[in-house]
Parts: structure tokens; sequence; C-alpha cells
């Protein structure tokens, strides 16, 4: 049995159907419902509508997913040494500010491992990720911290399990794809502040992630104009439109890349 900390967004939602559909493991699914976080009626629609789609194709394993247990962050316990180990994190990596709550969270309960699910970051410069590749045990499900870590901080995240942590967003949609769970995967969520409740603001962290990573050519144009406009100071529409493009050719040239090894 699994304990998945999902969000309804990429790397949590591709391992949700890995396990399900591939490992066809039984998972408990927990999400955290932020209340000063504007995207999370739309997290909890997309994810409803990704069970619907899970009990439409794959209704023989709908029954090992667990109903949502959905938990308020009002009610998240402090924890002072989360506290101080993500305080003194994000004065060195780039750390959600989620994973404070998911740990607060991990620690107040009595299962041994949550499943937590981050990508490898390819050229991104103090990545949480980087530093945990170097700090983790064993691959995929069995991803874990090591005994002796090289930061002692990093022990927030000893209670999760890493399963994708080697796995670039590039090589997950190939996983999709060879197993026929792309179509799932499309129904992810990432964005904080949608606009209109539908469309990606381009703004936001998660967002701005996502222009950056190998999966820009995903984003609607409106979101990577805003996108442009934040971080780049610039209003030129044609910026967002050859972005889109050249993410585009660098995905398949990527994924053709993986191919050949
Ligand atoms: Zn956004």
């Amino acid at each position: 049995m699994i304990n998945l900390l999902w969000t309804g967004g990429w790397d949590s939602t591709f391992r949700l159907l890995c396990a399900l559909i591939i490992e066809k493991q039984k998972i408990n699914l927990f999400y955290i419902y932020f209340h000063n976080r504007k995207s999370r009626d739309v997290e909890v629609r997309q994810m409803k509508k990704i069970i619907k789609k899970i009990k439409k194709f794959y209704p023989e394993l709908a029954d090992n997913l667990s109903d949502i247990t959905i938990v308020s962050d009002k009610i998240l316990p402090h924890n002072k040494k989360i506290d101080n180990y993500y305080e003194s994190l994000i004065s060195k990596y780039h750390v959600g500010k989620q994973y404070r709550w998911l740990a607060a969270f991990a620690e107040s309960r009595e299962e041994e491992y949550f499943e937590a699910a981050i990508a490898k970051y390819h050229n991104r410069e103090n990545s949480i990720s980087a530093v945990l590749l170097k700090n983790t045990n064993g691959i995929g499900p069995d991803c874990k911290l090591k005994e002796r870590v090289s930061d002692k901080d990093l022990l927030l995240f000893r209670k999760f399990k890493l399963p994708t942590l080697h796995l670039t967003k590039p090589e997950m949609e190939k996983i999709a794809r060879e197993n026929g769970f792309m179509n799932i995967l499309d129904y992810i969520w990432f964005c904080h502040r949608p606009r209109f409740n539908y469309i990606p603001c381009g703004k936001c962290v998660p967002c701005k992630l996502v222009v950056e990573s190998e999966l820009a050519f995903k984003m609607a144009l409106f979101s990577l104009f805003f996108y442009f406009r934040k971080y780049k100071n610039s209003n030129n529409i044609f910026k967002a439109i050859s972005l889109k493009r050249e993410s585009a050719r660098r995905f398949k040239v990527s994924l053709a890349e993986q191919v050949e090894m």
C-alpha cells in the first residue's frame, strides 16, 4: 500500500498512474487543501476528473484507489524542527513552500512513509532535486533519504519516498505514452493562480517552472505572454510564440535522444 501526496500536478499524477497501472499497487491518496492558494478548487476539480477517467479506462483497477483524504492546512500542526529545516533549506536551494506543510503533515502521522513526487531538473542551479539525488538511496518507489545526509536540513524529507526523483518530465511523458496513460495525464493542473479558473497565469512559481522546463509548449500563448511580461520585462507576443515553437522542437529532439539511449 502506497501513501501518495497528490497535488493534481504532473509529477504526482504521473506517479499515481505508474503505481496504479504499471505496478498494480493499492494507493491511499492525500491532498493538502491550502486555503491561500487560488488554484485549490481547480486542483480538486481536475483530480476528480482524473479519478473519473481512471474509472472509465481502468475500471478493474479503480478499487485500488482510496477516496482522496483532503486535509485542511488550517489543522496542520506546526512542527518547530520542520520549520527550522525549511527556513534553512530555502536560504540554500529552491524548495517549494508546500514541502514545509507536507513534511509537517507526514511527521504528524503514524504511516512510516509518504510518497512525494519531485522531478529531476536539468540545468537548474540550486535545485533541491539535484541535492536530493546525491543524498538518496534506491530508485523509483525505493528512493529515500540516506541515513547520513550531507546537510542535516534535508531531514525535512525523512518521511518521504521520492519515486520520480530520477526522471525528467520528458522521460515521464515517454513512459506515459508507452503505457497508454498520456490521455489521463493531460488533465493535470499546476498553476497556483489560474485566470477564470481555466488558464494558467504564467506568473506563479509552478507556471515559471513549467515555462523554464521542457514543457513550455504545453502552456497557452496567453500564459507565456504573461510569463515574459513578469520575468523578462517584455510585452512582445512574438517572444511567446517563438518560445512555444522552440520548446516543442526541443522536446521532440530530447525524446528522440532518450529513445536512442
Ligand atoms: Zn500560474
